[in-house]
């Protein structure tokens, strides 16, 4: 990345800071929550994009939510885990950017989640932002820059 003047980064593509969807893990609506969760513990994510057949964004499936989803009154049913389908436990009010959209957005989005989701203009996932990744190429800016 580079900036021209301090301000400009602010308007740079948010797809310049995208992990692209190709290498993000993500579970399908129909899989049942024992699937997320292996994925999930796998990859040691705390939450992964739930995506449809045809790769758009449906929501985003967490531990948290898998762990609550079967906390029974003295026990945690882990029976219930190969029943339960994904899009009926998924958090559907997230945060989204668009690959149209500036930076700026996205920085704003990022102080209160650790990612965000990407989409294309018809809901196609491209892809998620993530703080970490963002803090990186301050770091490498500020360094190279003062
Ligand atoms: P990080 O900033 O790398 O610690 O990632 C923060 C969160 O973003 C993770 O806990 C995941 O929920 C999500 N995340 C980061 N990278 C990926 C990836 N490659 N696939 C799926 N989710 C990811």
């Amino acid at each position: 990345m580079v900036f021209v003047n301090n301000r400009d980064f602010l308007f740079t593509p948010v797809m310049d800071y995208t992990i692209p969807a190709e290498k993000v893990a993500h579970v399908q609506i129909g899989n049942n929550a024992e699937h997320a969760l292996l994925v999930l513990t796998k990859t040691g994510y705390s939450a992964i994009p739930v995506l449809d057949a045809k790769y758009h964004l449906k929501g985003l499936i967490g531990i948290g939510m898998i762990t609550d989803s079967i906390l029974g009154l003295e026990r945690i049913e882990y029976e219930q885990l190969a029943d339960l389908k994904v899009n009926t436990i998924m958090q559907t009010d997230l945060p989204t950017i668009k690959t149209t959209d500036r930076f700026q957005k996205a920085l704003d989005l990022l102080i209160n989640h650790t990612f965000l989701c990407v989409i294309e203009e018809d809901g196609k996932f491209a892809g998620i932002m993530t703080r970490r990744e963002v803090l990186k190429e301050f770091k490498k800016y500020i360094y190279t820059s003062f």
